[in-house]
């Protein structure tokens, strides 16, 4: 026995043992332990899959513990692996710790051999059921192991159909399936230069091999890059003796959820196939029968079906996902697992859950998300005017999607590159369509229920997604779509609701969704129009509200961001850009102090300025009355204000050749932007540089704020400003400027008999300043980190180039495992974030630090917030809701944790 078995059987493990066995070996030996229908095999690890990807080879001990577990598996099916008096036959199934599906995959039937199917055709009377089970074997064999691609099996099917007059392989007689599996095997010798391997256990070994290999399929690599999945996970393997849905007319196979995952509403739901095997329902060939329809069918498998359903949820206490098939009456479960749901769902199941006395809030609210609370808050469409239906499908993921209709995954990858919004549509999708779901808007099918593969990987991606539209023909060679007597071609566009499952034509315009209607204060969660899912989001948020610790603030530069945020509970504003106000049509102005030729002049377009500036922060701080606003100084480089380089060297190069007269103003510009420019103008004159250079600029800006906070005092209201210092990179600069502002501040405020505690703070958004933070702490009275600047400077990534030019490579090699100005690279930044904050902790223990670059918005970055115990992070209106949900889901799953995960 080698020291760390590869091999388990289902006797052994339980669902806590994801990591080893993967979630589905997990949950198979979870379910035999609780004594369920299970068929008996056992799990491959994960471990054995790490070992063969990074050597290519099986691991030398691994052959040998497949056979012993087989032979122990021969004995108690009592049957034998190859051999054709009682043949023992098995699945070879796939199971990451995370569940992918349909992204890895599957051999069926294993252990089938042409003796084999000739005994069992004796065996089970059935010969048909024999061959059929044989032809499966030898096309998925082909297709996983062999890597033949499937349309060349596809058009060696349509020959062999048409050869025998028939429209589909159910129809096929035994010579039929004969011949079309010997048809397959040709193609197979043909393609591989080798003779079809005969032995059994070779087979196993090669499809063990293979189910490997598909942890680093295309589809795989990208799913697993959306969902974040770790790259070197490996997946486990499991060999599972074969019951057989395709056996007899009471035989079938199914999925079934305990609660419906489209919508969360309470009751089992499902999809069955009669004489039907493995993945036949979730490929959404034909389409499926309902669960009612299966328990008049099958009354006896139904009842059984529903006791283990509301076993497994009550022991999983949450809704699970079961894959089954029965077998000439009897039920034997395949596979379970917590299911994927819709965000509707998400949060209606976990109140449900909560309500039924299963779970408490706190759980609740671990497992929902913020993610998926942004997908509620979605547009809707607005039905009040015209609008034209033209097909109803079932609706499989909640959304609304407009988009030009493409039938093809790469062309709809390519378009959504090139910038268009697209819906996929075909007639079903395979995992192969993947690259086209994460491109497009939305998905429509033709066929398939609720469980095909589009709508289990659409709710998995929050797609919108309407399945199984019957009345749509969709003709994917032709590139386009029949309904009635309308055909709509590539290119057209259509609008689908995946909440209704209506298709209509053109695009719809969009209103607020009722959890957006809630969020903003027009619906109320109690009135009787609230829907279930607005009434779960309540009192989910209100709990997270009550149990977080991060306040959340929010990036505001307009008075009505800042009144929609505090709707939507911002608790002040963390970062107000004070350069918005100076972009667009008041440019000019700034442009006019570039070029002003003395100071007396430049004072002249200062004292312009100040009011319009006092203007925007009186309607802010209003907006914020009893909260903290805290006002940004100017940051972007000045040639910000002035006209493009390039584009004005052009102008004036035409202007000079026409002999055009050229305005002593615009050669005056043309000179500042010479002057300028620079050449690395993020690492130039920005900041608190420009405050330094400039000092009447950063003066005025203050001077507005006082007069500002004067007003909003005298009207009533409760100004509470903070003045933030941008790019700071050593204590002196911000001691320097910090001298200026306040005399200023106390200047300003002279005579007026008022008092104004306004904190000067500075950002941490250099990498020097992170690193010294302990002593820029002696001049600042908080501390608020730009993210933004700081993953900037500390990859030497240009934020403004990379997304366009090399971050996509990296992402697709996985050099980065996700874009580092979307979720915090706690590795680096985060390390400078913890220096940073460690240092002016230890300076003032209870010094007051936040956060305002886009990551205040993040869910992942959040939860590392919190765990260095920052005091609040700032964000765009929109995504207040969400940093409010996540920061509480970030106490409670600390606390689930336990205190080693909390850090100090
Ligand atoms: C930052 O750098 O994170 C920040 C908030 O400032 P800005 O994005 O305006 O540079
Ligand atoms: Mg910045």
């Amino acid at each position: 026995m080698p020291a760390t078995p590869l091999v388990y059987p289902f006797t052994f493990g339980d669902r806590s043992m994801a990591d080893l066995l993967g979630g589905k070996g997990a949950n198979l030996s979870e379910m035999t332990r609780m004594g369920l229908p299970v068929p008996p095999g056992f799990t491959i690890t994960t471990q054995a899959c790490r070992e063969f990807l990074a050597s290519g080879v099986i691991p030398s001990s691994l052959t040998g513990e497949i056979e012993s577990a087989l032979r122990e598996l021969e004995k108690m099916l009592d049957k034998k692996f190859g051999d054709p008096k009682n043949p023992l036959l098995v699945s070879v199934r796939s199971g990451a710790k995370f569940s992918m599906p349909g992204m890895m995959e599957t051999v069926l039937n294993v252990g089938m051999t042409p003796e084999v199917a000739e005994s069992l055709a004796k065996q089970t009377g059935d010969a048909k059921f024999a061959w059929d089970s044989y032809r499966r074997f030898i096309d998925m064999f082909g297709r996983i192991v062999c890597d033949i691609p499937p349309a060349d099996f596809k058009k060696i099917e349509a020959r062999i159909l048409e050869s025998h007059s028939v429209n589909s392989i159910q129809e096929l007689t035994v010579d039929g399936l004969k011949a079309l599996s010997q048809a397959l095997i040709r193609e197979i010798e043909a393609q591989t230069g080798k003779d079809f391997p005969t032995d059994p256990r070779q087979h196993l070994i090669s499809s063990v091999e293979a189910v490997f290999h598909s942890w680093n399929s295309e589809r795989a690599q990208i799913y697993r890059q959306r969902e974040r999945i770790p790259s070197d996970l490996g997946t486990a393997v499991n060999i599972q003796s074969m019951v057989f849905g395709n056996l007899s007319d009471d035989s079938g196979t199914g999925v079934a959820f305990t609660r419906n995952p489209a919508t969360g509403e309470n009751g089992s739901y499902g999809d069955y196939l009669d004489r039907a095997q493995g993945e036949d329902v979730v490929a959404g060939i034909r389409n499926t029968m309902t669960l009612v329809e299966m328990n008049e069918r099958e009354p006896k498998a139904f009842q059984e079906l529903e006791r283990v359903m509301s076993l497994l949820e009550n022991h999983y206490r949450d809704l699970c996902d079961i894959e089954f098939t029965v077998e000439r009456g009897k039920l034997w479960i395949l596979q379970t697992r917590v299911g994927k749901r819709t965000a509707e769902a998400a949060f209606r199941v976990a109140l449900q859950l909560v309500d039924e006395g299963k779970i408490s809030m706190d759980e609740a609210l671990s497992r929902i998300s913020g993610e998926q609370l942004g997908h509620l808050m979605f547009p809707q469409f607005d039905l009040a005017g015209q609008v034209t239906e033209i097909a109803r499908g079932i609706p499989a993921s909640a959304g609304a999607a407009v988009g030009e209709v493409v039938f093809d995954s790469r062309r709809a990858f390519d378009l959504a590159r090139a910038g268009h919004k697209v819906i996929l549509v075909r007639r079903e999708t395979s995992p192969d369509d993947l690259v086209g779901m994460v491109a497009s808007e939305g998905i429509l099918t033709s066929r398939g229920g609720k469980t095909s593969h589009a709508a289990v990987v659409a709710r998995g991606m929050g797609k919108t997604a309407i399945c199984g539209t019957e009345s749509i023909s969709v003709d994917e060679r032709a590139n386009l779509f029949t309904v009635g007597a309308l055909t709509v071609y590539e290119g057209e566009v259509i609008s689908i609701d995946g909440t209704s499952g209506i298709v209509y034509l053109g695009a719809l315009p969009t209103i607020a969704s009722p959890v957006t209607a809630y969020l903003e204060g027009k619906l109320d969660a109690n009135s009787p129009q609230a829907t279930p899912v607005v009434k779960a989001v309540d009192r989910i948020l209100q709990h997270a509200d009550a149990s977080r610790v991060l306040r959340v603030r929010t990036n505001a530069d307009t008075p009505e961001d800042a009144v929609r945020a505090r709707i939507l509970g911002a608790e002040g504003v963390g970062l107000c850009r004070t350069e918005h106000m100076f972009l667009g049509p008041r440019r000019a102005y700034v442009e006019s102090l570039i070029l002003a030729e003395n100071e007396e002049a430049q004072r002249g377009i200062i004292a312009e300025m100040e009011p319009l500036q006092r203007g925007d922060f009186v309607g802010i701080m209003m907006a914020m009355s009893g909260l903290p606003v805290t006002i940004r100084l100017l940051d972007p480089p000045l040639h910000e204000f002035l006209p493009n380089i390039a584009e004005l060297s052009a102008e004036m190069a035409r202007a000079e050749a026409l002999g055009e007269e050229i305005s002593p103003r615009q050669q005056a510009v043309f000179a500042a932007v010479k002057r300028l420019h620079e050449s690395n103008p993020m690492l130039g004159l920005r900041g608190v540089r420009l405050g330094i250079l400039i000092p009447e600029l950063f003066k005025m800006q203050v001077r507005a704020l006082v007069h500002a906070c004067l007003e909003v005092r005298k009207l009533g209201h409760n100004p509470m400003p903070e003045i933030m210092v941008p790019l700071v990179a050593t204590q002196r600069e911000l001691l320097y400027l910090r001298k200026t502002l306040e005399e200023e501040i106390a200047n300003t405020l002279t005579g007026t008999g008022q008092h104004f505690d306004i904190p000067i703070g500075s950002m941490i958004e250099t990498p020097r300043a992170a690193m010294t933070a302990g002593k820029i702490a002696d001049h600042a009275d908080f501390f608020s980190f730009g993210t933004n600047d700081l993953t900037q400077m500390t990859w030497a990534f240009s934020r403004d180039d990379v997304e366009s030019s090399f971050l996509p490579r990296y992402l697709d090699l996985e050099l980065v495992p996700f874009n580092p100005f979307e979720s915090l690279d706690q590795d680096g930044v985060g390390l400078l974030v913890r220096i940073a904050t460690e240092q002016a902790r230890a300076h003032t223990s209870d010094f007051k630090i936040g956060v305002c670059g886009e990551h205040g918005g993040d869910p992942r970055s959040i939860h590392f917030f919190h765990s260095l115990h920052l005091d609040y992070v700032s964000c765009s209106p929109f995504r207040v809701p969400i940093a409010r949900l996540e920061s509480g889901r970030a106490v409670v799953l600390a606390n689930m944790a336990g205190p080693a995960s909390s850090s100090t």
